[in-house]
């Protein structure tokens, strides 16, 4: 059976947040249940392993996993948080003599591609708005709503009758982007969030009251929260539906069964 790890699992800022003393982010440079690495995860099954998102923290992640080779990778949206680390990857791929496959949504791959000109000579961008099936995965993608950031993407994952969706960044989400995940056996959903006070209007990403509505309509049969800010405390218990349970970096879950 596949494995879900969870490589980070901060909001676009990570915790510790440089500047900032609140009880989170000293905990988080302390004893560090609170240390959240930007949000990414590996899924790994037989003797492949793949990642969705390429943040900053991706080399330390891979180095935390000893793990000294990606060759494929899925973006959800080009925003810093989630592709500030591919030019370590390209480099990676340069020194390791292989072409990285990295898959996006058709939109996205230009916006890289302007970012970063010279990703192109050690990583093919490979659109997948059509979907795409990796190590028996059938996976599709679809566009969500992102807030004031504009827009991001979920994936949808199936093997053996198993299915789960990764959300890391969307808010306010109507019922043609969720329709995609009714009845997962498990969603990973980004909650920045507790109760974010912020004027809807500026904000990105949901918190956890909103999705615990998202949950009522879509009845994953298990949720995991992740892109926390260092509003969130996991040393705290938080009203939360059953099926949830909130990430922490390096976290395992065995994607079947
Ligand atoms: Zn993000
Ligand atoms: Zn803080």
């Amino acid at each position: 059976m596949d494995t879900l790890t969870f490589l980070g699992t901060g909001d676009a800022m990570g915790v510790p947040r440089m500047y900032c003393e609140c009880a989170v982010c000293m905990e988080a440079r302390t004893s560090g249940t609170n240390n959240r690495l930007r949000s990414s995860v590996l899924i790994e099954g037989g003797n492949e392993h793949w990642v969705i998102d390429c943040g900053p923290d991706w080399r330390r992640q891979m180095e935390l996993l000893g793990l000294r080779e990606m060759r494929t990778l899925l973006v959800t949206h080009p925003h810093f948080d989630h592709i500030g680390g591919l030019p370590e990857w390209a480099d990676v791929c340069r020194w390791s003599g292989y072409r990285g496959q990295l898959y996006a949504p058709a939109e996205v791959i230009p916006v890289i591609q302007r970012q970063y000109p010279w990703l192109g000579g050690h990583i093919d961008m490979i659109p997948c708005d059509d979907g795409l099936t990796l190590n028996g995965w059938d996976i599709i993608t679809w566009r969500v709503n992102h807030g004031k950031n504009g827009y991001s993407y979920a994936y949808r994952l199936s093997k053996n009758g198993y299915t789960w969706v990764y959300c890391p960044d969307s808010i306010s989400l109507g019922p043609e982007e969720t329709k995609h995940m009714h009845g997962a056996d498990l969603l990973v959903l980004g909650t920045s969030f507790y109760h974010e006070e912020a004027e809807l209007s500026t904000r990105s990403v949901y918190d956890m009251k909103e999705a615990a509505e998202l949950l009522e309509l879509v009845k994953p049969k298990q949720a995991v929260y992740t892109h926390m800010s260092h509003d969130v405390d996991l040393r705290k218990s938080y009203s939360l539906p059953q099926q949830v349970t909130l990430a922490v970096t390096g976290m395992k879950l065995p994607l079947g069964g």
